[in-house]
């Protein structure tokens, strides 16, 4: 069609009118062919009249398609408007949660080309939101990530979040550090230990590839991983620098949409620098604050701890026991094995402290061969006992060295708050010092309570 004008509606206006006063034209013309009187039929009044009833009918037709085709195309721009204003002032918040569909969406209301682009522009609308709703998450997800630097810190916030988006059940979240796997996080796993020996775990890990398993209805899992039926499992490497740091693995009970694999896609790469960055502040954190030979707390580290510790005691009231230990004569065993075998022994004795103390107890190398043990909530009596269990159990270690038996033998002096009124964290330490001192004075490997 030739275009007359910039306006569409108003060239339809101009063939309408303009194929009017040509019927107009014609059809006097075809009364005559058909036999009419041409006193009638050529009658200027006649002709004018004919003329008019084209125009008429020209104008009725360019009003019915303004108002039945033209409403339609501007309700299409009126809500294409309302969504690029919202998008052009930064609102893509507020438009993607609180879009209302009459106001974002077009009545598809008929079959024909105008319903087909009204469903198409729904379509679009929709597709945009949930790109822009991704992207929203993601930010939030990474911004969130870009928050925590302590691992468990980390883990802890980020598989509530990993379970939500991706509607998954339970997960856990799985690092590795010196070509071990361990957990960092696990939510509605039983035996989450039993993850670590996995073999597709281990193989998508190899592979650097995400493993999605299906596990059929009427299938029902057995090795009581999980408190419920699972139907799909992912596992999913971080891939740092195309190296698996770790992985997350997410169990439903329906498959994974294809919103949730692609959002695990996006984050992938944030996941993995936000836990690389945790583990490498984890390991600078063991550094400071870890003894090198004995994997215990180095002094200075463990003593700050055993401020916390004792200043919590003062503020919640409940004990604190201190146990201080040094080896019986183990300047001879230096002296007969020489340094490095003294060394070894050391390392073995501080693992053997280790073993018998619980979670929440502090150890620290306190000097060369001394070590000290803070007990939290340990009166004298407790304390006393668990130094005692140390000091029987290196007595009854033999410490091999190629064919000979090694034995040693340790000494310790244990305090305690409140049962000695100590002023300060030092005091106590004081007192199990000259406690110590006792114990070897009075023959070693013995344990002195003051
Ligand atoms: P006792 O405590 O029973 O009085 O006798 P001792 O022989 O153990 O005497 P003391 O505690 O004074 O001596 C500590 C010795 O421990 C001196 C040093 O040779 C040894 N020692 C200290 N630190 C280390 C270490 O890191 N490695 C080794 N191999 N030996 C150490
Ligand atoms: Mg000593
Ligand atoms: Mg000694």
């Amino acid at each position: 069609m030739i275009r007359i004008t910039k306006k569409v509606f108003t060239d339809l206006a101009i063939y309408m009118i303009g194929f009017g006063v040509v019927i107009g034209v014609v059809f006097p013309l075809f009364l005559l062919a058909v036999g009419v009187d041409p006193a009638l039929a050529l009658a200027p009044w006649f002709f004018i009249l004919c003329v008019a009833a084209g125009i008429v009918v020209g104008l009725i037709n360019i009003l019915l398609a303004r108002g039945i085709v033209g409403s339609r195309i501007e309700e299409l721009v009126m809500r294409m408007r309302y969504i690029s204003s919202h998008l052009m002032n930064d609102k893509h918040e507020d438009i993607v949660n609180n879009c209302n569909p009459e106001e974002c969406l077009v009545k598809v209301d008929s079959q024909d080309v105008l319903g087909e682009s009204a469903s198409t522009y729904n379509l679009l609308v929709q597709s945009l939101f949930s790109s822009i709703k991704s992207e929203l998450l993601v930010r939030e997800f990474t911004s969130m990530l870009s928050l925590r630097l302590e691992l468990e810190d980390l883990a802890l916030s980020v598989l509530p979040t990993l379970l939500a988006t991706t509607a998954a059940e339970s997960g856990a979240i799985i690092m590795e550090r010196d070509g071990e796997l361990f957990l960092v996080a696990t939510h509605r796993v039983n035996n989450p230990e039993n993850l670590l020996k996995n073999d597709v775990l281990v193989e998508a890990m190899k592979t650097r590839k995400r493993r999605l398993l299906d596990l059929p209805e009427g299938i029902v899992v057995t090795s009581a991983l999980l408190d419920y039926v699972p139907r799909q499992v992912c596992i999913e490497p971080l891939l740092y620098h195309d190296i698996a740091l770790g992985a997350v693995v997410l169990a439903a009970a329906k498959p994974f949409s294809e919103n949730s694999l692609h959002f695990l896609d996006l984050v992938n790469a944030s996941l993995a620098v936000a836990f690389r960055n945790s583990l490498t502040y984890d390991q600078l954190q063991q550094l400071a604050a870890n003894d090198s030979l004995t994997g215990m707390y180095n002094r200075r580290f463990g003593m700050a701890r055993l401020q916390e510790e004792y200043g919590r005691a003062l503020r919640s009231g409940s004990p604190i026991g201190l146990c201080l230990f040094d080896l019986d004569h183990f300047k001879r065993v230096n002296d007969t094995y020489g340094h490095p075998l003294g060394d070894k022994v050391l390392a073995h004795v501080s693992k053997l402290i280790r073993g018998v103390l619980r979670e929440g107890d502090v150890a620290l190398r306190y000097g060369g061969e001394e070590f000290l043990i803070v007990l939290p909530g340990a009166s004298l009596t407790d304390a006393f006992q668990i130094g005692d269990r140390i000091r029987r159990v290196v007595e009854e270690t033999i410490f091999q060295h190629g064919s000979q038996n090694l034995n040693l033998t340790i000494s310790g002096g244990t305090s305690s708050w409140p049962d000695y009124d100590a002023s300060s964290a030092d005091a106590l330490v004081r007192k199990a010092d000259e406690a110590l001192y006792q114990a070897k004075e009075s023959g070693r490997n013995r344990i002195i309570a003051l």
